[in-house]
């Protein structure tokens, strides 16, 4: 059995095999592909300390550190069950699809979150060519461009009145009839000179020419008319989803599926820790995701030196 066991090695769960294995505890880590979504990111530009680096190297550097202290990595394995310890300080088990169960006296859920997908024509093939999904990642790198931001709900919004100030202008995609934002950020969204808001609006395509973003194409859904509007980026702001379909019922989990900590990582189940973009912490970012990651292994091996096995 493991002192720890991380399932889900992003930022997260690396960080967490680090501070776990520099304990000299028993450390595992069950993950699906190792570096989690920054295996797709084209630029880093907000890691602190590193003034740019790419994705796939990002990835492979926390690949490397982990690997460096020992950790026991069991790649492309999938947990599908938690199953919670009989009696306090007993051994918790994460059952993976493959059928073994893996056992551990904490464990730490990193599995990370997935940008929804709109399921247009053109968005997988311009994704990080035009197509983005995260403004506090990719926004400057549209400074002085026109992009549209499809959704009109918070992060939608939020997003919009971010990217108004390093873009030239920035159109708000929404197919209801109305934005579903907080009053306060619709009202500040209207203020700014350079937003266009179109409601009603049914996003049937991004367009692009020589492997880049060159429109966005939208439906009007009560006049049926087709608009095409010519820009070099589009942001789909529809709900990020966490990565916790499979354990709901054993994990208290939020409204929007995000499993639930407190201030030290903590979730309701004694043992059993989360980090990083499958919580609650809010600002899905990596150098978040990194030191919750950090936080929820001190929370674990604190635990674990405070209870004895049974
Ligand atoms: P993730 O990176 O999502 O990792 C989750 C891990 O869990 C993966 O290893 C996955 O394989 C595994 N997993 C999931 N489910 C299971 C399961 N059931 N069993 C086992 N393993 C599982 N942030 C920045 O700070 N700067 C940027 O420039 C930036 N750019 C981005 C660009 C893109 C295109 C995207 C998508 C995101 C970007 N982000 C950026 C956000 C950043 O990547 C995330 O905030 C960060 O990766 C979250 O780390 P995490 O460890 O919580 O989750």
């Amino acid at each position: 059995a493991f002192d720890v066991l991380l399932v889900g090695g992003g930022p997260a769960g690396a960080a967490a095999a680090v501070y776990a294995a520099r304990k000299g505890i028993r450390t595992g880590m069950a993950v699906e592909r190792l570096g989690g979504q920054t295996n797709d990111t084209l630029a880093i530009e907000n890691y602190i300390s590193v003034l740019e680096t790419d994705g796939p190297k990002f990835a492979a550097a926390l690949e490397a550190q982990v690997r460096h202290y020992g950790v026991d990595v069991m790649s492309q394995q999938r947990a599908v069950e938690l199953i919670p310890a009989t009696e306090p300080g007993g051994l918790i088990g994460v059952r993976l699809e493959n059928g073994a169960t893996l056992k551990s006296r904490s464990v730490i859920l990193s599995t990370g979150a997935r940008w929804r997908n709109v399921n247009v024509p053109g968005e997988q093939e311009y994704k990080n060519k035009g197509v983005a999904y995260c403004p506090h990642c990719d926004g400057p790198l549209f400074k002085g461009k026109r992009v549209a931001v499809i959704g009109g709900g918070n992060s939608g919004v939020e997003a919009a009145i971010d990217l108004a100030g390093i873009v030239q202008h920035v159109s708000l995609v929404e197919y209801n009839e109305q934005l579903k934002a907080d009053a306060v950020l619709v009202a500040k969204l209207k203020s700014l000179p350079n937003v266009t808001i179109h409601t009603n609006a049914q996003t049937t395509e991004i367009t692009g020419a020589d492997g880049k973003v060159n429109g966005i194409k939208f439906k009007d859904r009560v006049s049926g008319d087709e608009h095409l509007l010519p820009l070099e980026g589009v942001f789909v702001q529809i709900g990020l989803v966490p990565n916790t379909e499979w354990l709901k019922g054993t994990v208290e989990l939020s409204r929007c599926g995000e499993i639930v900590v407190d201030a030290k990582g903590q979730t309701n189940v004694p043992g059993v820790f989360a980090a990083g973009d499958c919580t609650t912490v809010p600002y899905k970012q990596i150098v978040i995701a990194a030191g919750e990651g950090a936080k929820a292994a001190l929370s674990a091996f604190d635990h674990l030196i405070r209870t004895p096995a049974p």
